[in-house]
């Protein structure tokens, strides 16, 4: 998409340090308070269309998050950034780092790497956060020692509200589609509209498109649904979705709804704000901890939205994914919820026939059905 590139030059002159940060939830605040722009590696469907640096270092049967998010760095466009963050998210993104600095490493231009851990076990079990802490306050002592800026607790509190603001723009805006005064193509258009910009210039485009819409009429689709996975579904898929009268009203997407659910509150200590953040997290099969809350949630919010059915959008090779599907599957039959599994690969987006005759047959079954969660 234009926009990316567009908005990956624009961040180039701002002259600050672009921190490249592997997906899911890398903790922003911090690198925002310190004068670094991070931006989040996903996304990048429509920028990165060939993998061939990526080919070289990663198999062909790992999913097309990391394979993206490898050719971005290991190609001409990582020259954009000035380090790489990651911690813990998968077994896929675990073993990315150490490939990505021997790759960048063989082509002269080795990049600092952080890290850090976040202790995958649920709070009731063993008591981790003093394990946390300590890893949130190394990470910022390296980052200080690496990029020669102090890390200042008011300008984090700054940080910590330009992002919830951010995420509650997110929220209302879905709000937005959920009452039918947006479709959620234009919502995803906006989102990637809003990706690699500085906080400050998504808080304003963000600001923008809502008010926009405010004033528009509401046109709701017939029947309203959930979308659940890693990434959202491509443009046409998504066109295919509304177009068979379905009207996505929630989402349970890693990079979406998992991503902006939940702000912690302000004036808490970097250290506390992050146990906060990554403990209350919306569920997400990567953080292994959040797996037991995983279907309360899901049904929670079909519940408060009265969607009809869920779509679970397969991100091919993601193993954290496609090991619960069975059982959400299951878990919603029994609640009379129907259910879907459309699968996107890397190399099939523009190939989606057979996937636009499963969403059709979906609404029909959704159309006969009368069940609620
Ligand atoms: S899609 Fe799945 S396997 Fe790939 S990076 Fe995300 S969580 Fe890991």
């Amino acid at each position: 998409m234009d926009s990316i590139k567009a908005n990956l030059l624009k961040l180039r002159e701002t002259r600050k340090k672009i921190l490249g940060c592997l997906p899911l939830y890398p903790p922003m605040e911090i690198f925002h308070a310190m004068d670094l722009i991070p931006v989040t590696l996903w996304g990048l469907r429509d920028m990165i269309r060939t993998l061939d640096e990526s080919d070289r270092h990663i198999q062909n049967y790992s999913c097309s998050v990391a394979r993206r998010a490898a050719e971005f760095i290991l190609s001409e466009s990582g020259m954009m950034l000035d380090g790489i963050f990651a911690y813990n998210a998968c077994d896929t993104l675990r073993n990315l780092p150490e490939i990505l600095s021997n790759g960048l490493q063989d082509a002269g231009r080795p990049l600092p790497m952080f890290q850090i851990h976040v202790p995958m076990v649920p709070s009731g079990q063993t008591d981790a956060k003093d394990y946390l802490c300590n890893e949130i306050l190394s990470l910022i002592r390296l980052l200080e020692k690496t990029f020669h800026i102090p890390f200042s607790s008011d300008r984090f509190q700054d940080s910590v509200e330009k992002y919830n603001e951010v995420r509650n723009l997110y929220r209302r805006m879905e709000k937005q589609v959920a009452s039918g005064k947006m479709t959620f193509q234009d919502f995803m258009i906006a989102f990637h509209s809003s990706g690699f910009l500085p906080v400050e210039d998504q808080i304003r485009f963000l600001s923008g498109e809502l008010d926009r819409c405010c004033n528009k009429e509401s046109k709701p689709g017939n029947h309203p649904i959930m979308i659940s996975g890693i990434l959202p579904p491509p443009l046409p898929v998504i066109q295919a979705i509304e177009k068979a009268g379905l009207r996505i009203v929630c989402n349970d997407i890693a990079s979406l709804g998992r991503y902006y659910g939940y702000s912690p509150g302000l004036n808490a200590s970097v250290e506390q704000y992050f146990v906060d953040f990554y403990e209350n997290h919306i569920p997400c099969p990567t953080l292994l901890y959040s797996a037991d809350n995983r279907m309360e949630y899901m049904i929670s919010v079909l519940q408060k939205t009265s969607a009809e059915g869920v779509i679970f959008v397969g991100e091919k090779f993601c193993e954290y994914e496609y090991f619960e599907f069975p059982y959400l599957e299951k878990r919603l039959k029994d609640k009379g919820v129907p259910s879907v599994l459309i699968e996107i690969a890397v190399d099939d987006e523009d190939n989606i026939a057979s996937l636009k005759n499963r969403i059709d047959a979906f609404a029909e079954v959704i159309g006969q059905h009368e069940g609620r969660p």
